[in-house]
């Protein structure tokens, strides 16, 4: 059977995770420092800082970007729940806004609209979708117009460069986002195990997210303000917890094996873009599928400053024209030996959210046409050439 997604670990990863496993250090310390560091340059970011999973990452971000209790902040409907769930941990109300059907991100069109109608949210979650960057330039935009904070959750996009007239920008170092999340999940482009990031350029968001990261706790004198503080005398054992934080911290073990994965992120990104190509050559011409496509505003690969990093391969099928159901396709690809997977139920639509936001009814028609057709196809880096012919010609059997 050939999974949707899958990762590649390495001899040389084990190594590097036996490494730190025979240190005096397994918990945070060298390694996620080392991770860090390299991931920040990897963006041409000022600060990354490393978390337990890309739902702290968002959490934490949600935090820095000051969202509290009342608050509102709008999403995109097609993505994992994680997205929408970090702005519900801190009390606010998440608002849905329909996708871009080209992109399937959140659409600026429809963000624009939604401010004018219901004023600025707190802040923006904008999801780089299967990889395709969400349109920063214009979200911004409107965001920053009013004050709103941009937090690109770009868990499908790590190492993604993008151009816009001519000039190259980075997922996680272009200026239009203020905060953006990576997770490391197994699924994901590159892995440790279970592990996420927080990039910015912010100093201030980079500060409290570290101090929140670890229980909200502050060790240097500087910062004390407690009251058993002594400031004329050095107290070796002394730290404060100032706020309430959490323990969202990466272990070594777990940075260990990123720090060796970061290295291998070119061949991933390239690997997948193979297999993409091949896929659209394959499928360009079939009549009731639709592949992906690159939104104009971003520069075509042919000016070298484009190279996106998919992390996921999704059709759009006329179910209704080829007279099958999902279901049945996607159990005669699994019969075929093929695996195949739903990105996204609409979150809008999750029980939780229903029951939460009662009052809401968002009208998303971008978004139920997507959901309607869209069916994710197998697609990670360690795909032999015959798995990629396989699945052409299951999907070309299925689907026609
Ligand atoms: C995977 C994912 C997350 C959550 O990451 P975890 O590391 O599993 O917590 C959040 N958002 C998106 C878009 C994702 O794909």
């Amino acid at each position: 059977m050939i999974p949707y997604g899958r990762q590649s670990v390495t001899e040389d990863d084990l190594a590097e995770v036996v490494k730190v496993l025979q240190s005096d250090w397994l918990t945070q310390g060298p390694t996620v420092d080392e991770f860090e560091s390299a991931f920040a340059e990897m963006c041409g970011a000022d600060h990354a800082i490393a978390v337990c999973n890309g739902t702290a990452a968002l959490h934490l971000a949600m935090l820095a970007a000051g969202v509290n209790e009342g608050d509102r902040v709008v999403t995109t409907p097609n993505t994992f729940v994680a997205s929408a769930n970090s702005a519900a941990y801190v009390g606010a109300r998440v608002d849905f806004v329909d996708i871009d059907p080209v992109s399937y991100c959140l659409s600026p069109d429809q963000f624009a609209i939604h401010c004018r109608e219901k004023g600025n949210p707190k802040a923006v979650v904008v999801v780089d979708f299967a990889g395709h960057p969400a349109e920063v330039p214009r979200i911004s935009e409107i965001a920053r117009s009013e004050g709103t904070v941009v937090i690109e959750d770009a868990c499908h996009a790590v190492g993604g460069r993008f151009g816009v007239n001519g000039r190259g920008f980075r997922v996680g170092g272009h200026p239009w986002a203020d905060l953006t999340t990576f997770s490391f999940h197994p699924v994901k482009t590159m892995t440790t195990g279970e592990g996420g990031m927080v990039v910015t350029n912010n100093r201030e968001y980079a500060d409290r997210i570290r101090i929140l990261r670890s229980h909200g706790i502050v060790r240097s004198k500087e910062e004390f303000r407690g009251e058993l503080a002594q400031y004329d005398e050095v107290q070796p054992w002394y730290y404060e917890m100032q706020e309430l934080g959490f323990n969202y911290r990466l272990s070594d073990i777990h940075a260990a094996l990123g720090v060796s994965q970061l290295k291998r992120l070119n061949d991933f990104i390239g690997k997948r873009q193979e297999i993409v190509d091949r896929y659209n050559q394959a499928f360009e011409n079939l009549p009731l599928v639709k592949i992906p496509r690159i939104a104009n505003w971003i520069d075509p690969g042919t000016k070298g400053v484009t190279r996106l990093s998919w992390h996921l391969y999704v059709l759009l099928i006329d179910f209704s024209q080829l007279g099958k159901s999902r279901t049945v396709v996607m159990t005669e690809l699994k019969e075929l030996g093929v695996g195949t997977q739903v990105h996204y139920i609409p979150v809008n639509s999750q029980v939780w959210y229903r029951e939460k936001f009662p009052s809401v009814r968002e009208t998303m028609p971008n978004m139920a046409n997507f959901y309607e057709s869209c069916l994710s196809i197998p697609l990670y880096p360690t795909m032999a050439a015959e798995d990629v012919e396989q699945v052409i010609d299951a999907v070309k059997r299925v689907c026609q």
